[in-house]
């Protein structure tokens, strides 16, 4: 039987890991708080991240739903900016705006490859819909 140093309920060896004066149960809560606190500060963080850098976060949410699409994507942050010009503030996905299509919806995501298409006439394609979702700021998770 051995205390525990944080809660001294006195309890079996088998509830301590080696030479620990914590007991699991103490280990596991400690663990738990500090996950829900971390997760808060990183939250937290991201989300300030997100409203200092919009552009760089519909950069980044881009980038990311081509890789989960499985589509290569070959524009840094600045040739994206460059890529989109003064037509950048009309990206969006309602109709009107503009979203970035590929020629024959296949290839890469490069400069060479992309199109500003109007978010209406891209929609009817269905396997562009769900870039549009990317635009409407939904994280669209697989399925
Ligand atoms: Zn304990």
């Amino acid at each position: 039987m051995k205390e525990c140093g944080y809660c001294y309920k006195t309890l079996p060896d088998s509830d301590f890991r080696k030479q620990s004066r914590k007991c699991r149960e103490c280990i596991k809560v400690d663990n738990r708080r500090y996950y829900e606190q971390n997760q808060q500060s990183v939250k937290a963080k991201q989300q300030a991240w997100r409203e200092h850098n919009p552009l760089r976060l519909a950069y980044a949410q881009q980038a990311d739903n081509a890789a989960k699409r499985g589509i290569d994507w070959q524009f840094t942050f600045d040739s994206w900016i460059k890529w989109w010009g003064a037509d950048l503030e009309k990206r969006g996905c309602t109709t009107g705006d503009l979203v970035m299509a590929r020629y024959g919806d296949t290839g890469p995501y490069a400069h060479f490859n992309c199109f500003k298409s109007e978010a209406s006439a891209n929609a009817r394609d269905g396997s562009i819909k769900k870039f549009g979702k990317l635009f409407a700021g939904g994280e669209s998770q697989n399925g």
